[in-house]
């Protein structure tokens, strides 16, 4: 089980997560994977790079921030003196840590991506403490463990990759004794350590990948990722207002929906249980009783179109063009090595077959770097006129309507692009793998909001009896 950072974010709510671990905890074993409480890791990488810039004051005031924080969720959740005082003393030394690790990086006004994951891994260190504690509250026996022991990553630090062999031996043996003798151990979410053992990071949202890599390793029955929301939705719920709880899906949707944006999910959750075809539930922390959403291999095989529409507005499309580039073997080669080349995340690739222009969508905190390499790659060209400009744009969003066998369903896409043009919102590019899970396209992004809820409301996303019709074995169009 899987608690992210509202689902952990006070007191009140570590209460209610302990309070979901008991009761599973009665019927079988069960390992909890906790984020930082809400709000936490965010502070922690600010002050990281506040000390960067040579901010002294940036981890002193971490370090009290951080105390006062946890020092309260204890007060409020541990009523036994003696755990009182050792998680204090527990919370002292690990915010100093924050606190030195920070006042290093402003005497030396350099961040490495190591001290960073150092810095924000700090978060998850806390909660995981208060967690165990909670638990034991409630009588159960429970530990703390740090993922350094169990999750092992290469050592990319900030998107590290788990090495699985090795993670499943390290986590069976840690983690298998403890559920044996009835202990909850209650791991560090999002983060990990290389085989050298120096703690690195899974990369921002994390602890969902986290879940599942120790899902797993472990051989799990299932997996519960209880968050703040009552499941996948068939849309953002801060763009679409009446957007429904999805009951079913697959791996492949959930995984397509979670790569276009759809927070709820760290893009890489669902890699770990492919082969294994575990279970993955979204669930809400704030309403147990409620049913959420699995996500298993085949999700609902017998629906077909549209099932969610997902955005991403913090990108940037860039194009290379020019006449000249017509009938030049390599071009895209060159494009897409020089994007690779500086590690960017490439989303989206679009082309005419005039084949004036190549265009292709990255993140846009990778933007800058991928048109320098670019610029570099294609020096000669642009010197010559063949290739006449690289573009970045940054006020673009994608918008993606996943659904399996939507490509099978003839009409969708006609439908799709008549709902955005009655709306008014114009196309900039369009992409259609030949996956049948995904059409997505480029809008500017003020027009995003209104693409989204054009398609949502176009194939009646919002209409509960929408959902399947056994008959026609489709989408019911009301
Ligand atoms: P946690 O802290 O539990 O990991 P996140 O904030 O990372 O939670 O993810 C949950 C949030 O994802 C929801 O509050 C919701 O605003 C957002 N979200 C975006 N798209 C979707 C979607 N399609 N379904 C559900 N939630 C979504
Ligand atoms: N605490 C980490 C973050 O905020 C990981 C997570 O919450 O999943 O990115
Ligand atoms: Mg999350």
């Amino acid at each position: 089980m899987k608690f992210g950072g509202t689902s952990v974010g006070d007191a009140t709510r570590i209460r209610g997560a302990a309070k979901i671990v008991a009761d599973a905890a009665r019927h079988g074993g069960v390992v909890a994977v906790v984020s930082a409480m809400s709000g936490v890791t965010n502070r922690l990488v600010e002050a990281a790079l506040a000390s960067a810039e040579g901010c002294g004051r940036a981890g002193v005031e971490l370090r009290e921030s951080l105390r006062a924080q946890h020092a309260a969720a204890i007060e409020a959740l541990i009523s036994d003196e003696a755990e009182r005082a050792r998680l204090t003393a527990d919370v002292e030394q690990i915010a100093g840590d924050a606190a030195t690790l920070c006042r290093g990086t402003a005497m030396l006004r350099e961040l490495t991506p190591r001290a960073l994951d150092a810095i924000s891994s700090v978060g998850e260190r806390l909660s995981a403490r208060l967690m165990a504690g909670a638990l034991k509250e409630l009588g159960l026996r429970s530990v703390a463990v740090e993922a350094t022991e169990v999750i092992v990553t290469d050592d990319e630090h900030g998107q590290a990759e788990p090495l699985m062999d090795e993670t499943r031996e390290r986590a069976t043996k840690r983690l298998l004794p403890l559920l044996a003798e009835g202990v909850v151990p209650v791991v560090t979410g999002f983060i990990g350590a290389s085989r050298g053992g120096t703690l690195t990071t899974l990369g921002r949202g994390g602890s969902d990948y986290s879940a599942t890599i120790l899902g797993a390793a472990l051989e799990a029955a299932e997996i519960i990722i209880w968050t703040d929301v009552d499941g996948v939705l068939t849309a953002d719920p801060r763009l679409v207002s009446d957007a429904r709880t999805i009951n079913d899906i697959s791996y492949a949707e959930a995984a397509e929906l979670a790569y276009f944006g759809a927070k709820v999910l760290h893009p890489k959750t669902l890699r770990p249980v492919a082969d294994a075809a575990i279970p993955v539930w979204i669930r809400n922390s704030f309403e147990p009783e409620k049913g959420g959403t699995k996500i298993t291999p085949a999700g609902h095989p017998s629906l077909s179109g549209v099932k969610a529409i997902t955005a991403i507005s913090d990108v940037s499309l860039i194009t290379v063009g020019g006449r000249g580039i017509v009938d030049v073997p390599g071009v895209a080669a060159k494009t897409f090595t020089a994007a690779a080349s500086v590690r960017a995340n490439v989303l989206m690739i679009s082309q005419a077959s005039s084949q004036n222009d190549i265009c292709f969508i990255v993140n846009a905190g990778d933007a800058a770097r991928t048109v320098e390499a670019l610029r570099r790659a294609f020096a000669s060209d642009l010197a010559h006129h063949q290739v006449e400009h690289i573009n970045v744009d940054s006020g673009v969003a994608v918008v993606a309507a996943v659904g399996e066998r939507m490509r099978g369903t003839p009409g969708i896409a006609g439908r799709l692009f008549s709902a955005l043009g009655r709306r008014g919102v114009n196309i900039v590019a369009i992409a259609q793998g030949s996956s049948e899970y995904n059409v997505s396209f480029v809008v500017a992004a003020g027009a995003m909001r209104d693409a989204v809820t054009a398609i949502h409301h176009e194939f009646n996303l919002h209409r509960r009896d929408s959902r399947f019709d056994a008959e026609t074995r489709s989408l019911v169009e009301v």
